[in-house]
């Protein structure tokens, strides 16, 4: 729809490449791998999304 995607960590416009990470059902869109990267960290996400000690929303420990 035109939209243009911003990056989630620094806001720049992203450009032909885009990197994503899904966290609690929610897509998140990085401008470059650094971004994504350091959001990983910041948020304790890894790269499947499946490492989320606290805060993800789901409430349940030992679910695995
Ligand atoms: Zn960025």
């Amino acid at each position: 729809m035109g939209e243009r995607d911003i990056c989630d960590l620094c806001g720049l416009e992203i450009g032909a490449r885009v990197w994503t990470v899904r966290r609690a059902g929610e897509e998140r869109r990085f401008c470059c791998e650094g971004c994504k990267g350091i959001w990983q960290m910041l948020n304790d996400v890894g790269d499947d999304g499946s490492n989320g000690p606290a805060g993800d929303g789901q409430g349940g420990k030992g679910d695995r």
